[in-house]
């Protein structure tokens, strides 16, 4: 199936059988993230994580929303 990253516009193609299709139709997630904007997001995270001001659980959270 095709879906849209919802940060770049960038059209990808997915398996239709994947986790990710399924768990889109499912609409357990309601967007897409491209290969680039999920490393960007992780890496954020990551530095976020690093400076200590963000709770570890909240955005443990928001990540699994995201992928
Ligand atoms: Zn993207």
């Amino acid at each position: 199936m095709q879906v849209k990253c919802v940060i770049c516009d960038v059209v990808e193609e997915i398996e239709d059988y994947s986790l990710q299709a399924k768990r889109l139709r499912n609409r357990k997630i309601h967007m897409y993230l491209c290969q680039n904007c999920n490393d960007r997001i992780k890496e954020n995270t990551l530095k976020r994580h690093a400076t200590g001001k963000f709770q570890l659980y909240e955005e443990k959270k928001k990540v699994d929303e995201l992928i």
